[in-house]
């Protein structure tokens, strides 16, 4: 979005946008003077010279009245433009305020206006108007009224398309956590990242409501002499249509050329703009990581109480094919100062975990629990405004993508800064130097001069470091990581890795760590949970990971980690079959389709997590089966090594 500083030349570059620069300009300059120029000559009646073709006293011929017909076309572009723009305001402050109305209100609301919406998008938009300019009566101000109100519909689409698209982005949230409101965030945040469409489809809706006034005037039910617009002055020349055609020329040309030069402008931005977008998106090749955050805060539990607690934690999203069960009861303690790692391949919900501890499942999904707290404070009752200070200032989050966790129009420096400045009342100034100070920290070099860079100035490795930085801007009590470093090469991975490490020891703070790579839960937990199909399937001691775990999930997520020492001739171990449909009720284990040691019971009964030993929980009914140690899983009959 370098747009925003870039000079406009662009606009002059390509000829569509040059030749709408240049009509429109003509326009606006015949608007603004040609009534004190021309009015004279226009309401001069001189009925000697009526009905006269053109001539040089009379460029366009006179009309009925012997008036001047080009300084009557010069005068009425006033009239005509002043319209068109009106009824533009109209369309686009109410389509923005009915487009945003779902954003700020609960579901039902959103639902609601959805409908109507849709409802009236539905109705061709000519017959609306043409409805409307009766209803309203058959004057001026209906003529606007009717016009303006038309385009409603199609503009409250688009801003509520457009809001769908960033909101649920990861930088939105970072602004929820940060404790923004719905309303702040909803102009500081999201409405700048849809201002330029928005911006252009404005003015072509312009170039539309011209064709629409000229179209009313021209029916007669629009703008009623004496009074005129280009519309009427049309419909004035029909009856000249055979003695002088240039009575009708004129204003057509008029009508035509704004038509054209708002449509050519409107056409040049959306081309400038996705010119754009496309650049901004080839920065983002570079991947990585990003986060947001909040500070710190003395809540955080009394020693021995977790910090975090969850008992059966159900997750459900609706979508197209129904009810996904995220989550389907997870259990799950953090203590204080503990590092907690969430392994499971993609798609078993280790995201909705960390989302539903920050409290970030919002409208999209539903969260139930029988207990979800933080600090001893319980989450599923705590105020909304009790609960944004407790995020904003406790829980840091790193989002697993990097760029689009930040929010691209805004300043590094001003964002990364929003949490503490808000929540802990500093000034800019101060925030700033807070701010590089830790960015030092993290291994960004000359940090004053990157508070003024936009995120795409950063590389991905930087943008995440930054994250990290403003996450302990104060010190957090927790910190939940989503792939920190999917995307990251891996020295940029493990210095990622040695900093959440070293924040953890020099903080006390407790790490959640998610990830679907065994190797980054390796390096960085002293637990490791084993999600599988919205359910904790393991729980034990990172060290005894490789060789005490028992579950036979966890077994063949290990046995998919590529070994230097291997044998390389073996093929790759993979594990067999594909998770269950989300969508879908599950009796029994969700493994059991795809476990080597399947028995009837796993079909029958949900296997709860059982302890098998100090710190170690199997939810497995085969437990004996397997044994304790370094057990071996059988290959399946189909030769395929399950783990
Ligand atoms: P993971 O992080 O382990 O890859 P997630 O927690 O992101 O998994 O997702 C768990 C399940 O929830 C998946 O089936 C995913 O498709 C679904 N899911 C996640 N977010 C949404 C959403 N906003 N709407 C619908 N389904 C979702
Ligand atoms: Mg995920």
């Amino acid at each position: 979005m370098n747009a925003r500083r870039a000079p406009r030349r662009w606009l002059l570059a390509s000829p569509s946008g040059a030749i709408g620069l240049t009509l429109l300009l003509l326009l606006l300059i015949t608007a603004i003077a040609g009534p004190e120029l021309a009015g004279a000559a226009a309401t001069r009646i001189d009925v000697p010279i009526a009905g006269q073709t053109p001539s040089s006293a009379h460029l366009l011929g006179t009309n009925a009245l012997g008036q001047d017909i080009m300084a009557r076309v010069l005068v009425a572009s006033r009239l005509s433009l002043e319209l068109a723009l009106a009824a533009t305001a109209i369309s686009t402050g109410l389509g923005l305020i009915l487009g945003a109305l779902p954003s700020l209100s609960g579901p039902a609301v959103g639902r609601f206006v959805d409908w109507v919406i849709r409802v009236t998008v539905a109705f061709p938009g000519l017959l609306l108007v043409l409805f409307l300019a009766v209803v309203f009566g058959v004057t001026t101000y209906g003529a606007l009224l009717a016009v303006g109100l038309a385009g409603v519909p199609y503009m409250a689409r688009l801003v509520r398309s457009l809001i769908r698209s960033v909101e649920n982005r990861e930088f939105v949230a970072a602004a929820r956590i940060a404790g923004a409101r719905r309303g702040k965030v909803l102009t500081r945040h999201i409405l700048p990242n849809v201002a330029e469409p928005l911006i252009i489809n404005a003015t072509m809706t312009a170039g539309s409501a011209v064709l629409a006034f000229a179209g009313l005037s021209f029916l007669g039910i629009g703008i009623q002499a004496p009074s005129y617009d280009w519309g009427q002055l049309l419909q004035t020349g029909q009856s000249q249509l055979y003695t002088n055609p240039a009575a009708i020329l004129g204003p057509g040309a008029a009508v035509v050329a704004a038509g054209l030069a708002f449509n050519l402008l409107g056409d040049a931005a959306a081309r400038h703009l996705s010119g754009d977008a496309a650049a901004g998106r080839s920065h983002q090749g570079q991947a990585d990581v990003t986060p947001v955050t909040g500070g710190t805060s003395p809540a955080a539990g009394r020693d021995g109480e977790p910090l975090v607690s969850v008992r059966n934690l159900r997750v459900t999203y609706q979508s197209r094919s129904g009810t996904v069960r995220a989550l389907r009861g997870v259990d799950l303690d953090i203590r204080r100062g503990e590092s907690v790692g969430l392994v499971g391949e993609s798609g078993s919900g280790k995201s909705a975990i960390g989302l539903a501890v920050a409290g970030l499942i919002d409208a999209q999904g539903a969260v139930r629990a029988d207990v979800l707290s933080y600090a001893g404070k319980n989450l599923l009752i705590l105020p909304n405004q009790a609960k944004r200070k407790l995020l904003g200032l406790d829980i840091a989050v790193v989002f697993q993508d990097p760029m689009s966790a930040l929010n691209p129009v805004r300043r590094m420096g001003s964002q990364l800064t929003d949490g503490v400045r808000y929540h802990r009342r500093l000034r800019r100034r101060t925030a700033y130097e807070l701010l590089q100070g830790k960015l030092a920290h993290v291994g960004i070099s000359d940090p004053g001069r990157r508070l003024r860079h936009y995120p795409h100035q950063f590389s991905g490795g930087m943008r995440q470091r930054a994250v990290l930085a403003m996450g302990i801007l104060d010190t957090p009590s927790l910190i939940i990581a989503d792939e920190p470093t999917t995307a990251l090469d891996v020295t940029t991975e493990g210095r990622v890795l040695a900093l959440l490490r070293s924040i953890r020891d020099e903080h006390q703070a407790a790490l959640l760590i998610i990830s679907h790579d065994m190797s980054v839960i390796r390096r960085t937990t002293d637990r490791v949970l084993v999600v599988y199909a919205g359910r904790v399937i393991e729980s034990l001691p990172t060290a005894d990971l490789a060789d005490q775990a028992t579950h036979p999930y966890t077994r063949a997520l290990l046995a998919a980690i590529p070994d230097i020492d291997g044998d390389r001739a073996r093929p790759l171990a993979v594990i067999a079959g594909r998770p269950p449909d989300p969508t879908l009720t599950i009796s029994g284990c969700a493994f059991a389709p795809r476990c080597p040691l399947v028995s009837d019971r796993c079909h029958r009964e949900l296997p709860i997590l059982i302890p098998v030993r100090n710190d170690h929980q199997v939810a497995c009914w085969n437990q004996p089966q397997i044994g304790r140690v370094g057990a071996e899983i059988p290959a399946r009959k189909d030769g395929n090594p399950v783990g």
